[in-house]
């Protein structure tokens, strides 16, 4: 039986984000004790990472290409939660600045045409916050390809 076959491309590595550029990701067959022929498994040889295995070379492939997927899917997910935290924060921050001036004094400054009591450091710090949560927000709402 042949495992040559037509060969689907290869995710990145999950590990270390190696690319299949044809050196970098290959399926390799391991040998049992007895130099036997076992099973197969696509290796990275930039960090090593390896399998799952399987009986044969497309088999292998399919499996490297799931688990590829899926810790893309994971890193997607920890990376969007992580940014939902720092949007959170700095929406916190914003509205903890904006407190430090009175309603009357907050729309002076919104218009710019005085200084009030409390100076202008807290409103500078403030709309800063406010840019990056906007940031955090427009990457969230982004789709995902
Ligand atoms: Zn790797």
């Amino acid at each position: 039986m042949s495992d040559i076959v037509e060969q689907e491309k290869l995710l990145d590595c999950p590990f270390c984000g190696a690319t299949d550029e044809g050196f970098h990701l290959q399926a390799s067959q391991s040998q049992d004790l007895a130099g036997n022929p076992k099973d197969w498994s696509v290796e990275c040889d930039e960090c090593a990472g390896y399998g799952p295995t399987a009986p044969t070379q497309a088999e292998a492939h399919a499996e490297w290409n799931t688990r590829s997927a899926q810790a893309k899917d994971t890193e997607i997910a920890r990376l969007r939660e992580a940014l939902e935290k720092c949007r959170v924060q700095f929406r916190f921050y914003e509205q903890n600045h904006l407190a430090k001036y009175a309603p009357w004094d907050l729309e002076l400054l919104r218009k710019g045409i005085v200084n009030v009591p409390a100076g202008r450091d807290a409103y500078e710090k403030a709309l800063t916050n406010a840019e990056f949560a906007e940031m955090c927000e427009a990457t969230l709402t982004e789709k995902t390809s």
